[in-house]
């Protein structure tokens, strides 16, 4: 038996707020009811400022990111389309897989896994390509293997700077609703994100942000798709009904997350987001260890990837962390396995959440043969967190 509390500091999923927990425990209710549309359209209107967008139309799917994601391509793009994405960490490769087994052209631009998207070489490529062949260019916008955060509205400026009308896609799984994304100013023409993440509630909803352009695309692309068919989706919740059985649970959940998003203001979700990064990074430096983003500029506020020192495996110091701590951190995926171990800093989260993390990867770490001293990280992040936080990031007792 394990007491007290389950220490979550993986990427998602990430922590429930209580009240978001206690939203969902309603009776199952009728999804053609008449006045059902007053949970849904309410949920749609407020995910679009989530996306920042008023031009766009945001989708609800039963699924996960990955599940969005490929209602993204399915929809608005052709077989055999090339399309342009880079490859620097798990999700952006298992991105690449998807697009290659969708039976797309995929031009994939390798750079190492700690770095960022390669804007300057996406720019290269467009402006290369003057007959237009590159249909889509994809971009992580935080790559959750790494902690690594990309330049979208860099790549905006690339394709706008070759007058190129290829559609750019975002995957912001683990960046929307906590570091700041703007679909509208960006132009961002497919956004996808999943529940469990920044928006506090369990797997199950894929999000899809979709703009006009990329809605008028779909129209006429000609990719199979039936289940994830947006023309179906958007028919039916255009009056807040779905052609398929709604997770009515979920979206409870969700209107009471989006209520504490908006009550704590997306700004200040972010500048919470960006604080709370600081002072585990500020552990990680005083650990003498270095994170797997190559740069502090690329940074993620929303997860840190930690290189373990030589001779000590990562996967020792998340097991003794979840055995003998009751407390999980993110694994190193793919050829980090062993390399890092990750800490989560995203959704309800405040400073003693993360100084717990700190201290309880000082212990880890240490169980596992690395050399760190004692309160070394713990006194790092304080020093962070001794700076008073706005008091705009503090919500009001529930
Ligand atoms: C979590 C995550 C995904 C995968 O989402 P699922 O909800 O597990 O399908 C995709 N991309 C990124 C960047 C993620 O962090």
């Amino acid at each position: 038996m394990r007491t007290g509390t389950n220490h979550l500091f993986i990427p998602g999923p990430t922590n429930i707020p209580e009240v978001v927990r206690q939203a969902m425990n309603v009776p199952m209710q009728d999804m053609r009811a008449h006045d059902f549309g007053n949970l849904t359209l309410g949920l749609f209107n407020d995910l679009k400022k989530v996306f920042k967008t008023e031009t766009g139309q945001v989708f609800l799917l039963p699924g996960s990111g990955t599940g969005a994601w490929e209602a993204a391509i399915t929809n608005t793009l052709n077989p055999g389309d090339r399309v342009l994405m880079a490859r620097h960490g798990m999700f952006s490769t298992l991105w690449v897989e998807m697009a290659e087994r969708l039976g797309l052209d995929v031009e994939v631009v390798d750079v190492a896994w700690g770095a960022a998207c390669p804007t300057a070489e996406f720019a290269r490529r467009l402006a290369a390509d003057t007959t237009g062949r590159i249909k889509a260019v994809f971009v992580t916008q935080n790559e959750t293997a790494t902690g690594v955060t990309s330049d979208v509205a860099a790549i905006r400026r690339a394709l706008d700077g070759a007058f190129h009308e290829a559609l750019l896609f975002v995957d912001g799984v683990s960046s929307i609703a906590s570091i700041d994304f703007r679909m509208d100013e960006w132009g961002v023409d497919l956004a996808v994100t999943g529940s469990q993440k920044g928006l506090m509630l369990p797997a199950g909803l894929g999000i899809l942000g979709v703009s006009a352009k990329a809605m008028a695309v779909s129209r006429t692309s000609t990719m199979r798709r039936a289940y994830f068919e947006l023309a179906d989706q958007a028919k039916n919740n255009a009056t807040g009904y779905f052609p398929y059985t709604p997770p009515t649970q979920l979206f409870h959940g969700l209107r009471r997350s989006l209520d504490r998003i908006m009550a704590e203001g997306l700004e200040n979700v972010f500048t919470r987001h960006t604080r709370l990064a600081s002072g585990v990074r500020a552990a990680v430096a005083a650990w003498g260890l270095t994170p797997a983003a190559e740069h502090p500029s690329i940074a993620s506020n929303t997860v840190t990837a930690i290189r373990v020192p030589e001779g000590v495996d990562a996967r020792d110091v998340i097991r003794i962390g979840y055995d003998r701590y009751n407390c999980s951190f993110g694994s190193g995926l793919g050829p980090l396995a062993g390399k890092v171990f990750r800490i989560g800093h995203l959704g309800d989260l405040n400073e003693g959440m993360c100084l717990t993390a700190v201290a309880l990867a000082e212990l880890s770490l240490h169980a596992a043969g690395a050399s760190v001293s004692f309160g070394s990280g713990v006194a790092a992040a304080q020093a962070v967190y001794a700076e008073p936080a706005p008091a705009a990031n503090r919500l009001a007792a529930e």
